[in-house]
C-alpha cells in the first residue's frame, strides 16, 4: 500500500476478548480500514453487535484462508492461540499479508518457520508477546538490572483463563536477563524441594512462578537479589485497552519492516 493511504486490516480471533479490544480500536482510528474478521465462534454475526461499534457492514467469518483471498488485508492481526495463529500467520505470509502474531503459545519451531518464511517470501512480520508499552520497558529494566543482579526471579499473575504457561512475556524477560546477565548463578544451598514446582520452572536459567487467579489480568515482578539489597521491577495491565497503543503501532509500522520481528522492541527503542 502507498504511505499516507487506508491500511486494510483484517483480525483472527475476532470474536474473543483480545480479538474485540483490537476492533474496536481499528474501527476508531481513521488511517485503518477492518475488512475481514474471523472466529470460529459467533461465524455469520455482524461485528457491529459482536463489538458494539458500528463496523461497516464487517460479518464474522469462519475461514481465514478464503477471507484472506476474498477481502486482501495489508496486514493480519492474530488473537487465537497457539499453533492456530502459527498457522493463520503462515498463510497470510505466503498471501503476501503482514502478520501481527499477539497469540501467545507458538512453539519454536513454529517461529522459526515463520521466520524463515518472512525471509525468504520478503514479507515483514510480527510476533508480539506483550503490546503494553510498560510491559516492554519492565523487560528492558530487567535486562539492564541482570548485569548488575543477576540473582532475579519472575513472578507472573494472570487470568485463570489463560492456558500457556509461564507467560510469553515471562519467557521472553527470561531470555532477556540471562542475555544481560555479566556472570551465571546457581542456587547458594542445596536445595530440598518439598511440592514439586515450589521453586517454579527454570526458563533460560531463571525460576519462574505463575500465579493463575480470577480478578487477575496480566501483572508481573521481575526481583533481583544483591548483597543487602533487593530491586523489583512490576508491571500491571489494569485492562485490556493497555495493549491497544502497542497493537495499533504494530499495524502500523509492520509493513514498513524487512523480516521477521519479535516484539515491539524495534519499533520503540531502534527505529527512528
Ligand atoms: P479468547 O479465548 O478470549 O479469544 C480467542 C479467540 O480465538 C476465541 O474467540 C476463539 O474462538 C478464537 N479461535 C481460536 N482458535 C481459532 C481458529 N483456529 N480459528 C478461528 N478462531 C479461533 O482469548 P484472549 O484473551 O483474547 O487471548 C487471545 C490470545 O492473545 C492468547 O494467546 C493470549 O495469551 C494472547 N494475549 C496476548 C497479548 C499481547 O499483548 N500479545 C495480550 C493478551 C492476550
Amino acid at each position: 500500500m502507498d504511505q499516507g493511504s487506508t491500511l486494510r486490516v483484517a483480525v483472527t480471533g475476532a470474536a474473543g476478548r483480545m480479538g474485540r479490544e483490537t476492533i474496536r480500536a481499528i474501527l476508531a482510528a481513521s488511517d485503518l480500514q477492518l475488512v475481514a474478521a474471523v472466529d470460529r465462534e459467533r461465524v455469520g454475526e455482524s461485528v457491529d453487535s459482536v463489538v458494539g461499534a458500528p463496523s461497516d457492514g464487517v460479518a464474522i467469518a469462519a475461514e481465514w484462508t478464503a477471507e484472506a483471498a476474498r477481502t486482501q488485508p495489508d496486514v493480519l492481526v492474530d488473537f487465537t492461540h497457539g499453533s492456530a495463529a502459527a498457522a493463520h500467520a503462515r498463510h497470510a505470509l505466503q498471501s503476501g499479508i503482514a502478520p501481527v502474531v499477539g497469540a501467545t503459545g507458538l512453539t519454536d519451531s513454529e517461529v522459526a518457520e515463520l521466520e524463515a518464511l518472512s525471509r525468504q517470501l520478503d514479507v515483514p512480520g510480527m510476533l508480539v508477546p506483550n503490546f503494553a508499552i510498560g510491559a516492554v520497558l519492565m523487560m528492558e529494566f530487567a535486562r539492564m538490572a541482570a548485569r548488575w543482579m543477576p540473582h532475579a526471579e519472575i513472578v507472573e499473575l494472570h487470568h485463570d483463563q489463560k492456558r500457556d504457561a509461564p507467560s510469553g512475556t515471562a519467557c521472553r524477560t527470561a531470555e532477556k536477563i540471562a542475555r544481560g546477565r555479566a556472570q551465571s548463578v546457581s542456587p547458594q544451598v542445596p536445595e530440598l524441594v518439598r511440592a514439586e514446582g515450589a521453586r517454579g520452572g527454570v526458563v533460560a536459567d531463571v525460576a519462574v512462578h505463575s500465579v493463575r487467579l480470577p480478578g487477575l489480568l496480566a501483572h508481573q515482578m521481575v526481583v533481583f537479589g544483591g548483597t543487602g539489597e533487593c530491586l523489583t521491577v512490576r508491571h500491571d495491565s489494569m485492562d485490556r485497552s493497555s495493549f491497544m497503543p502497542g497493537v495499533l503501532l504494530a499495524i502500523r509500522r509492520v509493513r514498513t519492516l524487512t523480516g521477521w520481528h519479535e516484539g515491539l522492541e524495534g519499533l520503540l527503542f531502534w527505529e527512528r
